[in-house]
């Protein structure tokens, strides 16, 4: 069974109501919190919302969360300022209600005025993260067509983004920015086009365990950098010295190296080192790192072993950072990487997980990559398990019961 989506619905939509759930989670700025310092989330979704409107119908009701504000109704984490942008992009009015529960949202589906309403933070309310059926309901009970369009909660069974479903059975669409984002991640997880390599970076082995295991048997390549790399190298039985490297991670790389497709795991060969985190950089010529020292990039011979394990793939995943990237002075691995991607042309590069992607973007070479995923943890989580529950519920509807 595949997704609907939005675009099988043209004369259908005139005169609906469709209540649409996106990921307007856009951070603020800190000092005056009216002020949104990345627009890109609410940019993202409005070929779907214009999508909608130019299609006749009678209201729209937008859905989201923004922060963390715990079930509790708190000013800072209001989506007024959503509204506003909304409302200047649109060129037409956003009414925002006070909750999602507002007793006056039914009265203002009757009047003509305000096509486009904004309920405000869905976690206002504790029932959205408990995904509580009666909250579900309530958000049901406004519509004619439920739209999701929110792929970075797509791994969450939260009320407005996976159990909604129940109340809607025929009709639960996609949004076309869920559309890209399966369609990007399916090239990854189904039959990925060979030669296959995978960058994998970041902090610590323990939080990319899963998906290193999974991507280990269909890639040619796992190349490894950042911190991730030093409990590996630890495990070959090679110095760290002060790098981040745990003993569970030690273990986590030993579990790995031991596996049949070790030959696939690619290692730093050479460092960019410093006596402390963030302190002054130092190239590191070997594998070994001298005692009182910490890795905090991959070095020059490390940037071209992986370049040309690179050279000539036909798919490229890359999740998370070659190094201490937000210091310039340990960024360079990770601009390189970026560099190299946006040059294969021929090759289907995915950018997947928060810091590589704002990576990218920071290198202003976003655009030169076939697909940058937005939703940091459900694409990882889509790349882990195959799919995710708040996709199995629009393609096969939910039963409660
Ligand atoms: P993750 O969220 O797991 O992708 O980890 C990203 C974080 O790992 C970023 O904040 C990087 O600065 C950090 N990081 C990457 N490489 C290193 C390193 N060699 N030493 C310390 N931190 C690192």
């Amino acid at each position: 069974m595949a997704i609907h989506y939005i675009d099988e619905l043209t004369e259908e939509l005139k005169d609906k109501v469709v209540i649409a759930r996106f990921d307007f989670n856009v951070p603020l700025s800190k000092s005056d919190r009216s002020k949104i310092t990345d627009t890109t989330r609410i940019d993202m979704a409005l070929e779907t919302i214009q999508y909608l409107l130019d299609n006749g119908v009678k209201k729209l009701i937008l859905m989201s969360h923004l922060g963390r504000p715990k079930g509790q109704v708190n000013e800072d984490y209001s989506l007024e300022p959503v509204a506003s942008y909304l409302a200047d992009k649109l060129r037409e009015d956003v009414l925002l209600t006070e909750s999602c529960l507002d007793r006056g949202i039914k009265t203002l589906l009757g009047l003509n005025e305000s096509r486009v309403i904004l309920l405000q933070n869905l976690r206002f309310h504790p029932e959205e993260e408990a995904g509580a059926p009666e909250f579900a309901r309530a958000l049901a009970s406004y519509a004619d067509i439920y739209v999701n369009d929110a792929f970075g909660v797509a791994h969450r069974k939260h009320a407005s983004a996976y159990i909604i479903n129940a109340y809607f059975k025929k009709n639960a669409y996609g949004g076309f920015l869920m559309k890209r984002e399966i369609e990007a991640l399916l090239k990854i997880t189904n039959k990925p086009k060979s030669p296959f390599v995978a960058i994998v970076g970041g902090a610590k082995v323990s939080d990319k365990i899963k998906i290193i295991e999974r991507l280990i048997v269909n890639v040619d390549h796992l190349i490894i950098g950042g911190a991730m790399a030093y409990p590996f190298l630890a495990a070959q039985g090679h110095e760290v010295g002060e790098s981040l490297c745990s003993e569970a991670d030690i273990a986590l790389a030993k579990r790995i190296l031991m596996s049949s497709s070790k030959s696939k795991v690619i290692l730093p060969i050479d460092h960019i080192v410093s006596s402390e985190f963030g302190g002054a950089p130092e190239v590191c010529e070997k594998v070994e790192i001298p005692e009182g020292k910490m890795g905090l990039d991959i070095g020059p011979k490390t940037i071209d072993l992986y370049n040309q394990k690179l050279a000539g793939s036909a798919t490229v995943l890359w999740n998370g950072p070659m190094g201490l990237f937000e210091n310039e002075d340990f960024a360079n691995g990770t601009m390189a990487i970026a560099k190299t991607l946006s040059r294969m042309e021929s090759a289907f590069t995915l950018v997947g997980g928060g810091d590589s992607v704002s990576a990218v973007q920071k290198a202003g070479l976003a655009s030169k990559m076939s697909h940058v995923s937005t939703g940091g943890g459900a694409s990882l989580e889509f790349i882990e398990e195959g799919s995710l529950p708040g996709i199995q519920a629009l393609k096969f509807g939910l039963d409660l019961n």
